[in-house]
């Protein structure tokens, strides 16, 4: 390896070391000098982004009503839930709107989680980092030979045996893609009636297919779980990260209690207009065309990579797979040779609880994108191990 080379791999140590449970930015890695190409680190539909920026431009910047979104002050909660209300068909008093689904994470398990929770591992770090100090975290460790899919009954068992008050779900989970489908998770909530909550995170729910390949949406199960807390972020799905939206469907006394307690104003200018601009049925249409060719794009990723000598490609019900490496390298080397030698930033999960192996993350991209990551896969794979 060259001098330069083991410098920048010295460097991205140094960096992955300070970002702790989360990824160094994208900004960051440009700061030490490495061209990052295509970011298959974060997880979103860069169509849906693409589909977002249209409308912005039409309907704000051309219109030169952009400045009212930035000048003044956004609406309260309430008036943004309503804008909800008929794309989920539910009482706009169930539905509480965050600054990003991770606002609401902390908020829930700040202001409600008391006692104890089980968060399935390998997952979503933030459930169990950011509990209270008092709460006790249950980590329910997921079976590798499953691909860390979870068994519910199983976790149910867990939960009783441990005498646990809260329970975390996340579907599809965060790193592997696995996925329950609506009739087992009905079934969960049945049998965890008696829990103060159920989390269940379903931030990656519209890249699922629950056999029609229709949207599934479960936020009308606030009607019959009081207990339930869904929470849904937009950021992958859409592609609107740095908009920071998201929201939660939680009993209306929940909602009222968080926003008498702030919360009032947490919305951005433009995170009302996206509110906005959802509730549209015409924006909806486009997105679900978007939706449904992303997710076309994704399998055809799948198929490319899960042939591949090397690796070990878990099936995904995700827009993301997680990937193992068999051939002895560890998962910081793949990481840091696929973005020296080829700009592909991906997620090195070698900090991630409850993984055993040496994995990665990797988002699927663009068409042109996906092509050139499989063509990296090959060339790092294929050539190593012939
Ligand atoms: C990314 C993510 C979130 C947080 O998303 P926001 O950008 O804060 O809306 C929440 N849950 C899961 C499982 C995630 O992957």
């Amino acid at each position: 390896m060259s001098e330069i080379k083991k410098k920048l791999f010295d460097n991205l140590k140094g960096l992955k070391h300070q970002s702790g449970t989360h990824s160094p930015s994208f900004h960051e890695i440009k700061r030490i000098g490495i061209d990052v190409l295509i970011d298959a680190c974060f997880l979103s539909n860069p169509y849906a982004t693409d589909l977002f920026i249209k409308h912005l431009d039409l309907d704000l910047v051309r219109t030169n009503k952009l400045r009212d979104y930035l000048e003044l002050y956004p609406s309260q909660n309430r008036k943004i839930a309503k804008y909800l209300e008929n794309r989920l068909n539910i009482n706009p008093e169930n539905i509480f709107i965050g600054n990003g689904a991770i606002e609401i994470i902390q908020a829930v398990l700040h202001r409600f989680v008391r006692g104890s929770i089980s968060v399935p591992v390998p997952t979503f770090s933030s459930y169990y980092e950011f509990a209270q100090s008092d709460t006790i975290v249950h980590l329910y460790q997921l079976n590798k030979d499953n691909d860390y899919s979870i068994d519910l009954s199983d976790y149910r068992d867990f939960i009783v045996k441990n005498g646990i008050r809260n329970a975390v779900l996340i579907n599809p989970n965060n790193p592997n893609g696995s996925y329950v489908c609506q009739r087992d998770i009905r079934r969960f909530l049945d049998e965890c009636k008696e829990l103060d909550h159920v989390i269940l995170d379903e931030s990656f729910i519209h890249f699922a297919n629950d056999g029609d390949g229709l949207l599934v949406s479960n936020e009308r199960l606030i009607n019959e779980y009081p207990n339930l807390v869904l929470v849904k972020s937009l950021s992958k799905d859409f592609g609107i990260a740095g908009v920071r939206c998201g929201y939660a469907i939680m009993s209306a006394s929940k909602v009222t209690e968080l926003l008498s307690n702030g919360y009032l104003w947490n919305s951005s200018g433009l995170s009302e207009y996206f509110f906005q601009l959802y509730s549209r049925d015409e924006f909806f249409c486009d997105y679900l065309e978007v939706r449904k060719k992303y997710i076309n794009l994704t399998d055809i990723m799948y198929g490319q990579l899960s042939s591949l000598r090397g690796i070990r490609v878990m099936k995904s019900n995700a827009n993301f797979f997680l990937i193992e490496i068999l051939d002895g390298r560890s998962s910081f080397e793949i990481f840091s040779h696929l973005l020296v030698d080829f700009g592909i930033y991906v997620r090195d999960c070698g900090d991630k609880i409850g993984l055993e192996g040496e994995y990665i993350r990797l988002a699927s991209r663009s068409q042109e994108e996906n092509e050139k990551i499989v063509y990296a896969f090959k060339k790092l794979f294929e050539d190593y191990s012939s």
